[in-house]
This record gives C-alpha cells, structure tokens and sequence, in this order.
C-alpha cells in the first residue's frame, strides 16, 4: 500500500464542499472520513458520530487542554476540532483521511504536518455562492450574511492550498479530486 496521508477540503460555505465530499466518499471506500467535534446545535438530519461529534463548550475546552485535537478554530461562532488520534492511526496505517475543514485548520495541518494534501473548492460564481446559502435555508439571515462575509475572507487563502477544484458539476468535481488523488499517490516527494 501507498503511504498514507491527509486530504484537506476546505473552501467557503455553500460551495458544496459537504455534497463533494459525501460524493466522493461514496465512490471512493478506501477513503476515511474524520468525523470533527463542534460545539454547534446540529442541524436537522445530521446524527452524532456520523456528520460530527457534538459536544458542549467544556467538553471542548477539555479535549483542548489535552491536546487531543489535530487542529481546531473558532468558525462562524462555533469551536470546530479533529480528533488527533483516530486520524493519525489511519494515516500511519497508510490511509488516505479526507479532513472537511476551514482555512484556519488547514493553516496549522500545513504548519505541522509534511504528509498533507490542500484542496480549494470554489463556487462557479460568487452569486451562484448566494444563492447556494440561501437555498440550503438552515440558517438565519443573520447567520446567512456572516457566512457569505466569510466567503470572501476564506477566498484570500487560496494560494496557500496545493490545488483547487471549481465546483460547478458534482461529479467533475468528485474527479478532480480523484485526479489529485491518483497524482498524490504517485508522488516521489512531498514539500
Ligand atoms: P458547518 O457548521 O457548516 O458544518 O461547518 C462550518 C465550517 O467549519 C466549514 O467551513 C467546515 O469546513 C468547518 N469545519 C468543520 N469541522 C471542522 C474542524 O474540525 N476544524 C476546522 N478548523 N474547521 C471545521
């Protein structure tokens, strides 16, 4: 087996990133899905343990102090962190783990780990980025502007990640991510 390593997808809210993602997990099995803990309420139809771990403040601070998070930051009110062990087992194992993060927790994975892929999904149009949060309607206009304000914000890291796949199509973007996976696997060196 290949070595294994970490497959960061971030990109701003409403670019499909959770629908690329559950897509691309699904033709994939080989690939390990890390399952992050927040502090947010879930949402209707997310399950514990399945989309993440919901946990209270202070369960949170507690993991922190511990040191039991990869990486972890504060995202559109709510605290977001992956849990080190499980994922690090995989890798060692020579798993691929796919990382559904934001640019904050990609900045210190890069900081901290060789063995790291960073992947960019953008929107085809900032517009079309609107009317994506808009139409998903979990949220409240309050939490819709915040989200969209923070697009723009995230849009500024995109050259510190290695690729970035436009998600117009789901499927042309689920391959373009298998492509930067095939090339991943291939590679001699990293960094
Ligand atoms: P949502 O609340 O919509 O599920 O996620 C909000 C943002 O938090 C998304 O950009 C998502 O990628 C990010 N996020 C989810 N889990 C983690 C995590 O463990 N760490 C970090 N840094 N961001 C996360």
């Amino acid at each position: 087996m290949s070595k294994g390593f970490l497959l960061i997808i971030s990109g701003p809210a409403g670019t499909g990133k959770g629908t690329v993602c559950k897509a691309l997990l699904e033709r994939n099995k080989d690939i390990i899905y890390s399952i992050s803990a927040t502090t947010r309420k879930p949402r209707v139809g997310e399950a514990e343990g399945v989309n993440y771990f919901f946990i209270d403040e202070e369960e949170f601070k507690r993991m922190k102090k511990n040191d039991e998070f990869l990486e972890h930051a504060y995202v559109h009110t709510n605290y977001y962190g992956t849990p080190k062990k499980f994922v690090m087992d995989e890798v060692n194992k020579g798993e691929i783990v796919l990382l559904e993060i934001d640019v904050q927790g990609a900045l210190q994975i890069k900081n901290n780990y060789s063995e790291a892929v960073f992947v960019f999904l953008l929107p085809p149009t900032m517009e079309e980025l609107k009317n994506r949060i808009v139409k998903r309607g979990t949220e409240t206009e309050e939490d819709i502007n915040r989200r969209f304000e923070n697009a723009f914000k995230e849009l500024d890291f995109v050259g510190k990640y290695d690729y970035f796949v436009v998600n117009d199509k789901i499927e042309d973007a689920v391959s373009d991510i298998e492509a930067i996976i095939k090339a991943e696997k291939l590679r001699v060196k990293r960094h």
